[in-house]
């Protein structure tokens, strides 16, 4: 092997000035994206060349450092939208520039989340703590970063599930063990998910109606808790939804703290996006109960707008917490000193060894703003999602479809007299040209049957103007939309 072959088996940078230069130019076209943010297109689809160019690059791989900078760059434009004012779909955080300093201060570090004596469980342990009074729970609650709500619900209702079997679940599996949960017709789909890979069944996690503010129904509640237990059946959660992702209503947690405290059961809330609306002097009366959860599943990456991804799940009895996930052999075995030190490891207290250092972009987001800043962007949302339900009210051609508890509007257009339409093919139509018009990105929905053009405020780039855009666009695609519709 000659000098220059034995180099190739290191990958650092031949040439560091080169690299710095690189690393500079790519953090600028970055910074020039996200201060671009509100211009443009919402959503761009991905031209067909860029997409064969990604398959190609593999191919000829190396490419020249020019050749990889040129790509990266070439990817910008086609994101989700999210970062842009007027996406207004699913529940998707819209992001900060912010976020690309701790992104690099991460990769530069690179640590292990998943345990031993770094700083990386520091910054950890601090975020948990801050969280833990946030929602005022007890000391020795605990707490883990995850990916998202959807993988937080996991580990908290694993939690619950190994909780009501005595943890004998562990090693013997849940074969009849006749366990039953209880959520609301308008839970994430993510809750039934989670009992499917828990081995429960999504059959056991039974859903309750709602009210006309699209609560669950508390007397629904008590009912189905009694009929299951005379069918032999073993109740042993309720899991209370804060911000439902359809309409935005909060279930009533006090009512339902109550009912599980009563009833012996494990209450979980699946908080993903409105939990943070705990940072809100708007919304933190109507999460009252929150702090009577035994878990609680939420995300930063929602209406946070910490970059993506990042989720948390806060369980009220760390021991609980631990006993459900802790199993270290020999090779994890911890130390009082050196490295191998720094117990509790995270993998105590989830699903994943490795993991990489989510915490950190959440600790330098949170202290780059401060919880009232954080808390006045969430009271601005709602107060966009007030002002286009007053919007659509005063509108003839425009129908509102819920009511306005959070962040969330649906609604739907009425053509004013002309013939009979399909109203759901119409408004779904509406929808998808807005999307490839570039102008806004609502997302539907079905409210009682109806389609709906749902428009989620979860977006800090928002303003008012912005809303009558949008209502000037559906106006505008509507009339084609409308002959789309009577020619299908
Ligand atoms: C988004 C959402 C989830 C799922 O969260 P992820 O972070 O996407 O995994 C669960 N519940 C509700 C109410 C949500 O809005």
């Amino acid at each position: 092997m000659t000098d220059s072959d034995k180099a190739k088996g290191y990958l650092d940078p031949e040439d560091w000035a080169a690299f710095r230069r690189r690393a500079h130019e790519t953090l600028d076209r970055a910074i020039d994206k996200m201060e671009q943010a509100a211009s443009g297109r919402v959503w761009t689809p991905v031209p067909e060349e860029v997409e064969a160019g990604l398959v190609k690059a593999l191919a000829m791989a190396p490419l020249s450092a020019e050749g990889v900078d040129k790509a990266l760059a070439e990817l910008l434009p086609y994101g989700v939208g999210n970062t842009h004012p007027r996406f207004f779909g699913w529940v998707h955080g819209s992001g900060t520039p912010f976020g690309l300093l701790p992104a690099m201060t991460e990769a530069a570090i690179n640590a292990n989340c998943g345990g031993r004596n770094h700083v990386g469980l520091r910054v950890e342990r601090a975020l948990v703590e801050w969280i833990r009074e946030v929602f005022a729970f007890p000391e020795g609650a605990s707490g883990l970063v995850m990916s998202g709500t959807s993988m937080a619900t996991v580990v908290a209702m694993k939690v619950a599930r190994d909780a009501a079997l005595d943890f004998r679940s562990r090693e013997q599996g849940v074969d009849q063990s006749r366990l039953v949960a209880y959520t609301s017709a308008e839970a994430h789909a993510c809750n039934a998910r989670a009992f499917d890979i828990l081995g429960l069944g999504s059959d056991a996690l039974r859903r309750i109606p709602v009210d006309a503010g699209f609560r669950m129904d508390t007397g629904a509640l008590e009912e189905a808790i009694k009929a299951d237990r005379e069918a032999g059946l073993r109740p042993f959660a309720i899991i209370g939804t804060a911000g439902t992702v359809n309409t935005g209503a909060i279930d009533p947690l006090q009512k339902l703290a109550a009912i599980a405290s009563d009833e012996r059961l494990w209450f979980h809330v699946d908080g993903a996006f409105a939990a943070s609306g705990q940072l809100s002097e708007r919304l933190r009366d109507k999460l009252s109960g929150i702090e009577r959860a035994n878990s609680l599943a939420f995300d930063f990456h929602k209406w946070l707008h910490v970059n993506y991804d990042a989720g948390f799940v806060l369980v009220r009895d760390g021991e609980l917490h631990r006993r459900s996930f802790s199993s270290r052999p020999d090779y994890l075995k911890g130390t009082i000193r050196g490295l191998a030190a720094g117990d509790p490891w995270p993998v105590e207290y989830g699903p994943e060894l490795s993991r990489g250092f989510r915490a950190l972009k959440v600790w330098a987001h949170i202290t780059e703003f401060g919880p009232s800043r954080l808390g006045q962007a969430i009271g601005m949302n709602c107060q966009l999602a007030d002002t286009l339900a007053g919007l659509v009210d005063g509108s003839e051609d425009l129908e509102r479809l819920s009511p306005v508890e959070t962040c969330i509007c649906c609604l739907r257009y009425v053509p004013a007299g002309g013939e009979p339409i399909n109203l759901n093919a119409l408004n779904e139509e509406i929808v998808t040209r807005l999307h490839e018009s570039g102008i806004a990105a609502p997302s539907t929905t079905r409210i009682h049957g109806k389609l709906a053009i749902r428009v989620n405020m979860t977006n800090h780039r928002t303003r008012e103007s912005d809303l009558h855009v949008l209502l000037d666009a559906v106006r505008a695609l509507a009339p084609g939309a409308i002959e789309a519709v009577q020619q299908a």
